[in-house]
């Protein structure tokens, strides 16, 4: 009989290279060895922590023989918990994976000439720690105390964290303080097992620009008990805070965030600014995690689409409008959409607020909207599409192909689904570079910006 490999079976093992999610991957017995923590070319011993048909998956137990691009990781917690995958790599070596993430995910899909693709080198990030501008962090009950944190990789261990190498450390001493204040006033908090508690998650998001914060209470049930003492404590003791919501999220559901967003005290949005602008952004807005990259992104979006004055422009999957109304100034209209109701509505106010009465922003889905526009005649010269990491679905691709924009760009945070909807995309669309942003230092995610000209 074959030798079977077992949990906790130790080898030594060579790292070939990491694959996407940014494990050390090796061959032990010709069968690949996904090993976390380890690192190209390095020999390490390989603990096996999971045996499965066509691969095995284990940790570094020890390592024999390091790469020279191994650093000591600045986050202490490196290893017990997720989100900072890429922290025992240098920054330099860091961006040299995301851009070969890219080139992982052509060969797997091998979208029409994949091979002559020009991959420029990721543009990294002038600061690659603490730029995270939101923390959303699940809160229990510990030992009796109230504690933020991650869960332990594959489990619902809370690990509480105090600081973490990606969080602005704002966000990291507002959700501290809030903890604190929860506990104090013995709110009731969220117990997993029982599934009984209220408060299972708090979302700190800060403006970078204007130092204001904004606080959500992600709940199991609509009352909040001894919130007004709640929040004139907050009122009192943070200052920065001008947004305090409670949004519902009854049930056993891994969404973090339920349908219902209520404000409970100060003003509905925060404000940030990029690239001059001001944005209003609602607590379930989404908005990029990093703002010095957005920028960054943004303005490399802007090269790309290279737009004329006379462009009819669309601007799809826009949260709150920061790209298309970033643009609107270089175009004649800009039309958006997305899917998000409250996102939509600070997407309209925002163009008012910054004087752009170019740009209209609709609630739908990419896939709804976009084909019903052309349906009713409306003819865009160029599109800017910017999906979760999904990608985009089947029925948004064939609209676009079919109106065929002459000017369009694809902002990806996946480079799996990005080359995937490539394959579709070529068949009209000449990929002329592909230019990846680090949005999200000391991870394995990877942002990318692919410039097209229509065949
Ligand atoms: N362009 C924005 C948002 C990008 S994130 C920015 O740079 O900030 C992707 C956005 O797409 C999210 O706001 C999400 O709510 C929205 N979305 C998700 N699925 C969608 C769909 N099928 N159609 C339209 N919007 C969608």
């Amino acid at each position: 009989m074959e030798n079977t490999v077992q949990v906790g079976q130790r080898f030594p093992l060579t790292i070939k290279r990491l694959d996407i999610n940014g494990r050390g991957l090796g061959y032990y017995k010709r069968k690949i060895t996904f090993v976390t923590g380890a690192l190209p070319q390095e020999v390490v011993v390989a603990e096996v922590t999971a045996v499965h048909d066509r691969y095995l998956e284990a940790t570094t137990h020890r390592i024999k023989q390091a790469s020279p691009d191994r650093v000591t990781p600045s986050e202490p917690l490196f290893g017990q918990i997720g989100g900072v995958e890429l922290n025992h790599l240098a920054y330099p070596a860091q961006l040299n994976f995301k851009r070969d993430v890219v080139a992982q995910s052509l060969a797997k899909f091998k979208p029409t000439g994949w091979q002559h693709y020009d991959l420029r080198p990721t543009i990294g990030a002038a600061h690659p720690l603490h730029y995270r501008n939101k923390a959303q962090f699940p809160v229990r009950l510990i030992d009796g105390h109230v504690r933020a944190g991650l869960y332990a990789p594959n489990s619902h261990k809370l690990i509480p964290l105090t600081t973490f190498a990606t969080q602005r450390p704002l966000t990291m001493q507002v959700t501290i303080a809030l903890c604190g204040m929860l506990e104090d006033l013995q709110v009731p908090i969220y117990d997993e097992a029982h599934h009984s508690g209220i408060v299972k998650t708090l979302v700190v998001r800060e403006s970078v620009a204007t130092g204001e914060v904004q606080v959500t209470f992600v709940t199991n049930s609509a009352k909040l008990p001894h919130h007004l003492q709640l929040l004139e404590r907050i009122a009192q003791e943070l200052p920065m805070v001008v947004s305090v919501s409670q949004n519902l999220n009854p049930g056993t559901t891994s969404l973090i965030w339920g349908a219902k967003t209520t404000l409970l005290a100060g003003q509905p949005y925060i404000t940030e600014r990029l690239l001059g602008r001001d944005f209003a952004v609602s607590p379930q807005a989404f908005l990029q995690l990093n703002p010095e990259q957005t920028e960054i992104l943004y303005q490399e979006a802007l090269k790309a689409l290279a737009l004329t004055p006379q462009a009819t422009l669309v601007d799809a999957y826009a949260g709150i409008g920061t790209i298309g109304l970033s643009l609107a100034d270089q175009a004649k209209t800009v039309r958006g959409m997305e899917i998000i109701p409250e996102a939509v509505t600070a997407a309209n106010y925002n163009a008012q607020q910054n004087g752009i009465t170019n740009a209209h922003y609709a609630v739908g889905t990419a896939e709804a909207l976009f084909p019903q526009w052309l349906a009713q005649g409306f003819k865009p010269d160029a599109l800017i599409v910017d999906p979760p990491r999904a990608g985009l679905e089947p029925a948004f691709i064939q609209a676009l192909l079919k109106a065929a924009p002459k000017q369009f760009v694809y902002i990806s945070c996946n480079p799996s689904t990005l080359a995937r909807d490539l394959v579709v995309l070529t068949k009209r669309y000449q990929v002329d570079y592909i230019q990846s942003v680090d949005m999200f230092p000391q991870t394995a995610r990877c942002e990318a910006v692919v410039k097209f000209t229509r065949r």
